[in-house]
């Protein structure tokens, strides 16, 4: 099926212009290869390094890997780049299957580890030895580097270039069997000091660490460099295209050149795109890190993130990340995607999916004082007005209710269309009500509002004696549950910049508020970890996946429902 449409866009003349049009340059290039017999399949994959949570910014590149794939009848590994025993943990390997699996990216049955093919990178170098371009080289970190040169300066050679192929191979093989300590020996390629390409420069392609690796323990004490390992695998794989990010564009000459001389039957392709982004937001994964390490956020999946756990906990949904994915585009040249956007996703995919309730977040008592003490009616309320399958609910309506202390005002400004004395609103799903007067506690601020109510203004029955301007929503005292709600900010100022002046980030120390006992529909108290919400002209929330109990949920807003964002058309 997927297959179909690139063969469409191929072979009908008449409609193939508009759709390679819309074709990112990735595809075009796929479509260019299989047209010209390059490759006769596409096989894809997303190599993590597990030495952290996966971000956003990863779910662009696991959504254009699977998605491609996918599109091409083809198939998407997972693999582990698990090279460097230093900062890997099990932790995040495990977490990094769970964000995968969740966004929807179906790797099946094949999920490797870069590990598992050592004793093959292994033997790849024994084959460079042989073929006179590796070497063993003595010279120290620092001798490498300073012997390399510069973009203006060609390399110089190492002084144990030219050892024979026999000593390079005793020693290498000494290299692997713990004769020599951590950078006392590398093994590197011999390629071309002179290379206006750096990375061409003889670049280390072992090193010696004797370091305990997560998944091989002991075995090894020498593990292969990244632009060594990494074509190694995607050969090992059969994967025909590698996309990567534009950082590796330097490092493709390199890639190509393993590729060749380890005498891989397939070789793979490498085509670079933009990273994505985000406008005001951490995303690289080192910083991400150094957030939780220093305790600023709550951990990985402090909801204020964008790792794909944090989002998901926040109450994000796979669907809403693979639509933000897919408008922010795929391209060649950086730049950052607008966090509204992401919000704009979010806001989108709920908005039919999910009942709209009622929760009052910062409480005032308002009391009905013509409504019969000990009396309540039941109220049926559409669950959401733009989506009648999703039904009606019965709601509790008594003489004392809870309204939002922002619907209230003394004094109010002129276009003010809420409660004030002498104005009339509609209750939501209720009747109008006519404000008479207000309560204060001993230091003047408001404690209660008082009205009555007009019982021929009941909803849904077709009233039309006179209009009112403001509708509010509001909570039954007498049957509202109590919850905590989190609201967050961007955990980084915007107005002020991302820095301060000594370099550190600047925290918005808003970024957390937590609203405690916030009255809402008894129905809500049923939530579970995960079920999202509207809470009416309040914004989305989703019932937290660490402090919610039964019976006791936790809520966190995931998006509030103003927005300046407009897709541009
Ligand atoms: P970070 O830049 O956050 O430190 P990384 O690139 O070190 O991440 P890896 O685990 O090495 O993380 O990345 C796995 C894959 O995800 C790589 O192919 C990488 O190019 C891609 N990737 C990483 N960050 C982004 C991003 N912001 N946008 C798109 N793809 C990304
Ligand atoms: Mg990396």
């Amino acid at each position: 099926m997927a297959e179909g449409k690139a063969e469409e866009s191929r072979l009908d003349g008449s409609g193939a212009g508009a759709a390679a049009e819309s074709k990112n340059f990735i595809e075009q290039l796929i479509d260019n290869d299989l047209k010209e017999g390059v490759y006769d399949r596409v096989h894809t994959r997303f190599p993590p390094e597990p030495n952290g949570y996966l971000h956003i910014g990863h779910a662009k590149s696991i959504i254009l890997n699977s998605g491609i794939a996918e599109e091409y009848g083809g198939l998407f590994n997972l693999r582990f780049d698990d090279t460097n025993p230093t900062k890997e943990r099990m932790e995040f390997v495990d977490s990094i299957k769970e964000d995968v699996r969740w966004l929807g990216a179906d790797f099946e049955d094949r999920l490797f580890y870069a590990s598992d093919y050592f004793e093959e990178m292994y033997r790849c170098a024994v084959l460079l030895i042989r073929k006179g371009l590796a070497f063993v080289d003595d010279l120290s970190a620092d001798e490498i580097r300073e012997y390399r040169g510069d973009f203006n300066t060609p390399g110089r050679e190492s002084p144990w270039r030219g050892r024979s192929v026999e000593e390079n191979l005793r020693l290498f093989e000494e290299m692997r069997a713990g004769k020599y300590a951590d950078g006392e020996k590398t093994l590197r390629a011999k390629i071309d000091m002179a290379s206006p390409n750096i990375n061409m420069r003889d670049p280390v392609i072992y090193r010696v660490a004797h370091m305990s690796h997560h998944n091989t323990g002991d075995a090894w004490c020498i593990y292969p460099m990244y632009d060594f390992a990494h074509p190694i695998e995607d050969a090992i794989e059969g994967i025909t295209h590698s996309l990567c990010t534009l950082e590796f564009e330097d490092h493709r000459p390199l890639y190509d050149w393993v590729v060749r001389e380890c005498e891989f039957a397939h070789p793979p392709r490498q085509i670079e795109f933009a990273k994505l982004y985000l406008t005001n937001v951490v995303t690289g994964k080192r910083y991400i890190k150094k957030l939780v390490e220093d305790g600023v956020v709550d951990g990985w999946d402090d909801p204020r993130l964008v790792t794909i756990a944090a989002l998901r906990r926040r109450g994000y949904t796979p669907e809403s990340i693979r639509q933000f994915v897919k408008l922010s585009g795929i391209s060649k040249a950086n730049s950052s995607s607008d966090y509204s956007l992401l919000e704009y996703c979010i806001r989108e995919d709920l908005k039919l999916k999910k009942p709209r309730l009622m929760a009052v977040l910062k409480p005032l008592k308002l009391i009905i004082d013509n409504y019969p003490e000990g009396k309540t009616e039941e109220l049926s309320i559409p669950n959401n007005l733009e989506n009648e399958s999703l039904g009606e609910r019965k709601v509790i309506f008594s003489r004392e209710l809870y309204i939002e202390e922002d619907d209230f005002m003394v004094d109010p400004p002129k276009k003010y269309k809420r409660l004030y004395p002498g104005n009339e609103v509609r209750l939501m799903g209720a009747y109008f009500v006519k404000c008479t007067g207000y309560d204060t506690d001993s230091e003047g601020r408001v404690s209660a509002v008082h009205c009555t109510y007009d019982p021929e203004t009941k909803s849904g029955t077709g009233f039309d004696g006179r209009k009112v301007k403001g509708t509010i929503h509001w909570v039954d005292a007498g049957t509202a549950g109590f919850v905590t709600v989190r609201l967050y900010e961007q955990l980084i100022d915007e107005e002020k910049g991302k820095l301060n002046e000594d370099g550190t980030l600047n925290f918005n120390k808003d970024s957390l508020t937590v609203l405690e006992n916030c009255p809402v529909e008894p129905a809500l108290m049923e939530a579970r970890a995960y079920d999202s919400f509207q809470f009416m002209r309040n914004g989305y929330f989703c019932a937290d996946s660490h402090d919610s109990r039964e019976g006791k949920p936790v809520f966190n807003r995931i998006v509030s429902l103003k927005s300046s964002f407009k897709l541009p058309s």
